[in-house]
């Protein structure tokens, strides 16, 4: 591992969290209460080692594939935050301690099963963290769940003990002012905290609008570009 890519994560990832300190104190937020999420996806597992060596504790990803071999390497939580095909449900609940982007009952189901799987074959003990992905303008072609079928949703991941509603996960819109799309995406979270105590977890902002999300009460921001650099075009 290059001294020379140690160092500039490193200035990055001091970036970073002077970025959240202030976004905190400014909008009067412990810091304790907002996570930094490290998105590594596309970078290798020697970046998310040399983040692991400076303390970050939560590490993202958006591909099973890509997911699967950098995982094991880096001793983390990781997470998923990309669009998930149920039939990927089995190899991500190998690597995966949490899913961000539960968007269909169907999907709930298929991973609810894949955990029970994993636990019939002593692969894992605990249940799966789920967060549900709302899609704040409803665009269904980007993922997420409409807002007004998050509850339901909600339901479908409580039914199964498998799995464990910890909140809820979003993207803004392209096009959409972030402070408004966090606004709107607030105010369902708070809902759905009241019916569902467990769900308290709200994971938005990215290296753009973190200042924004942490305003409107992100308990988790996901960071890959302002701390490992751009991804090139092909990336997602
Ligand atoms: C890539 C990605 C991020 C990180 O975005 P940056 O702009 O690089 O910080 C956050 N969340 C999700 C779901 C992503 O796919």
């Amino acid at each position: 591992m290059s001294a020379e890519r140690e160092a500039e994560i490193a200035a990055n990832l001091a970036d970073v969290r002077a970025r959240i300190a202030a976004a905190c104190r400014a909008s009067g937020r412990d810091e304790a209460d907002v996570r930094l999420l490290a998105v590594t996806k596309t970078f290798p597992a020697s970046d998310a080692a040399i983040l692991a060596g400076l303390g970050v504790r939560d590490f993202a990803e958006n591909r099973d594939q890509e997911a699967a071999e950098k995982a094991p390497q880096v001793e983390a939580r990781w997470h998923m935050v990309g669009r998930l095909q149920r039939n990927k449900a089995r190899s991500v609940v190998r690597w995966a301690d949490e899913v961000q982007s539960v968007d269909s009952v169907r999907l709930a189901d298929a991973l609810a099963k894949a955990v029970r799987a994993a636990r019939d074959a002593g692969e894992r003990t605990e249940p799966l963290d789920v967060l549900l992905q709302a899609s704040i303008d409803g665009d269904p072609a980007r993922g997420g769940c409409p807002l007004d079928a998050l509850a339901d949703l909600a339901y479908g991941v409580t039914r199964s003990s498998d799995l464990q509603l910890c909140g809820i996960m979003a993207v803004a819109p392209l096009g959409m002012e972030p402070g408004h799309a966090f606004d709107r995406l607030a105010s369902v979270a708070g809902d759905l905290r009241a019916e569902f105590p467990t769900a308290r977890e709200l994971s938005c902002g990215m290296s753009n609008d973190l200042e924004e999300a942490i305003d409107y009460g992100s308990t988790c921001v996901r960071v890959g570009t302002a701390l490992l650099g751009s991804r090139g075009l092909a990336s997602g």
